[in-house]
């Protein structure tokens, strides 16, 4: 790792400083959108404040798993659909550490689906990044929860029979306090989204469009897209929960008629993370349960 500042020091923060020193092993295929969050990513650390050796990056399984090869910071590389539950553990024992955890829509969506409705329903604080491609890429193409109803591919080449998973509604039932989607091809909303959403005290969830040049040829590259905060047509308050969910439905078949809608969809300030509310009941102590078992 490059040389770190001590943790909590003030200073000016460069985002060359979460490139890799070693070359990464590796390889993302040419016009991949996952570059789009992997630089969005990047832009977003030095405004939150953060050196390298304060965050830590857990992955799953996936191209989406090869994140941490090129991005300078602790990094797990968990298995399919787990990155949730192990950026859990990680935070309630070290509640400093800023905790990403990344995935794609394959892994977040179907694997490790019941840990996504979960870490949302009980507002573990950190931030989770969905890639989502519509597809499974790193293993050549397959039909993924959310590939649209129709598409064809080698494990469905008639078509898919089955309704897409909807993950915006899904992240708000299940209760996310900070929803947003935004898009590998429009880098500024999405480093500004990535900010707030590292920001945030709860579970943040962020539906990110990639595109997959490779295998999902069919699949939109997401533009033109519409940011419901800014565009006139759309006076979207994301703290009505009410207005949330009207909208997440509506982006959500909107997505698959070929009109793309990102944006903050929810934001909740007021509620509790987990770790708030086990300290609050008595259930958990104030100071990092890692202090207990490990000496400095
Ligand atoms: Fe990206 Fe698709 Fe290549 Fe994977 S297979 S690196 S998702 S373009």
């Amino acid at each position: 790792m490059s040389a770190f500042s001590a943790i909590g020091e003030e200073r000016e923060i460069d985002r060359e400083e979460f490139t890799p020193t070693l070359e990464p092993q590796a390889t993302w295929c040419p016009g991949c959108g996952d570059f789009g969050v992997l630089k969005a990513l990047k832009q977003a650390m030095p405004e939150i404040g953060r050196n390298p050796d304060e965050v830590l990056l857990v992955t799953g399984i996936g191209c989406s798993g090869k994140l941490n090869s090129y991005f300078e910071s602790y990094g797990y590389h968990s298995i399919h659909g787990r990155s949730l539950p192990i950026s859990r553990a990680a935070k309630l024992a070290n509640p400093e550490l800023e905790v990403i955890a990344a995935g794609g829509d394959g892994d977040g969506y179907g694997i490790g689906g019941n840990h996504f409705m979960h870490t949302a329903r009980e507002n573990h604080d950190m931030t989770y990044i969905v890639f989502n491609n519509e597809i499974f890429g790193l293993t050549k193409g397959q039909t993924s929860p959310t590939s649209p109803k129709g598409h064809k591919s080698k494990t469905q080449p008639h078509g898919s029979a089955k309704d897409p998973v909807r993950p915006l509604s899904l992240a708000l039932t299940s209760g996310a306090s900070y929803i947003a989607r935004t898009a590998a091809v429009n880098p500024n909303q999405a480093k500004e989204i990535l900010v707030e959403a590292m920001q945030h005290d709860g579970f943040a969830h962020v539906d990110f469009l990639t595109q997959c040049p490779t295998w999902n040829k069919d699949a939109r590259q997401y533009v033109p897209y519409t940011d419901i905060n800014e565009a006139d047509e759309y006076e979207h308050d994301p703290t009505d929960r009410d207005a949330a969910a009207a909208m997440a439905s509506e982006a959500e078949q909107a997505l698959y008629e070929g009109e793309v809608l990102t944006g903050r969809f929810y934001v909740d300030s007021d509620r509790p993370s987990y770790s708030e509310e086990k300290q609050a009941i008595g259930e958990m102590p104030e100071e990092p349960l890692a202090e207990r078992y490990f000496d400095d």
